[in-house]
């Protein structure tokens, strides 16, 4: 396993592979990698003759300053977790690196980034859209993998790779959870072991909402008020919505894909999770 920084260095490496026919694939993260990420690199590796892994923390993303600040940073475990994997390349480029000159591009997604993330986050996913383009032309991947965790994140990069005609294949994988139920993410480190079994309640009951017979309206007050009894959790929101335009919907009926979004701050921690009601 090669770990690059520069992307001079990495374009060298890549066009070897190149010449050679080799099938590249990507996995864009910001680290302090865990098990939900290794399952995107392991599909990687599966489908491809290069995985390509990034890591950095993507200044143009976060509009909460201390939230960019306390992100974790552990590039070496990092490293170690990757080379066990088998993943060929990290590439843990600099700002500097990746943004040589300012980004000022303004994306516009129509409705899909004016809720929900998109409308808690002002600005976060103009920041994506920015980085994960900016790599895409860096790496020109045949394919690139994405975690189903970021729902929304996934209709954002896929209406981005059409705006931008590249001929990225998008590829998702599902949420990968801890024994508890809790959706893996790298924010979980900032939980102490209290926090940790409080934030499992999350996921306990968006299952159990799935398994009632309630109304929309009725599934959105069950779990908001079922997750804001616990003086440790407080929904930021919750929302069921078309999962192909991501807006919301009233009834089961308006839609052939129901999926409910959710976000939860645990003490200062924002967690975020989904669950697809309906899928036909
Ligand atoms: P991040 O480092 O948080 O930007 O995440 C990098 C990629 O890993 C994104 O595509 C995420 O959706 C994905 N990811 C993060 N957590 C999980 C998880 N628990 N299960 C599956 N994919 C995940």
């Amino acid at each position: 396993m090669t770990l690059v920084q520069s992307v001079e260095e990495l374009q060298k490496l890549l066009l070897l592979s190149k010449s050679k026919a080799k099938k590249i694939g990507f996995v864009p993260t910001m680290g302090a990698l865990h098990a939900g990420h290794l399952s995107l690199v392991k599909k990687c590796i599966e489908e491809n003759d290069v995985c390509v892994v990034s890591i950095f923390v993507n200044p143009t993303q976060f509009n909460d300053a201390t939230d960019l600040e306390k992100y974790p940073r552990t590039l070496d475990a990092d490293r170690l977790l990757l080379e066990k994997e088998g993943a060929q390349i990290i590439f843990a480029p600099s700002v500097k690196e990746v943004y040589p000159v300012a980004d000022n591009r303004i994306f516009d997604f129509g409705l899909i980034d004016k809720v929900m993330e998109g409308k808690h986050r002002p600005g976060h996913f103009n920041g994506v859209a920015q980085v994960v383009s900016r790599l895409f032309d860096i790496v020109k991947p045949d394919r690139a993998y994405f975690g189903e965790k970021d729902f929304q994140q996934i209709a954002i990069i896929k209406a981005m790779v059409k705006q931008l005609n590249l001929e990225v294949a998008i590829e998702t994988v599902p949420i990968m959870r801890e024994t508890s139920g809790l959706a893996m993410s790298s924010r979980n480190e900032r939980l102490s072991s209290e926090q940790r079994k409080t934030a499992s309640l999350i996921n306990e009951v968006l299952q159990k909402s799935s398994t009632t017979n309630l109304s929309v309206e009725e599934t959105i007050d069950f779990v908001t008020k079922s997750i804001n009894a616990n003086k440790d959790l407080s929904v930021e929101y919750f929302e069921i919505v078309d999962g192909g335009s991501l807006q919301s919907i009233t009834n089961w009926k308006d839609t052939s894909y129901a999926v409910g979004c959710i976000t939860v701050f645990c003490g200062e921690v924002r967690l975020i999770d989904n669950i697809t009601y309906k899928k036909i």
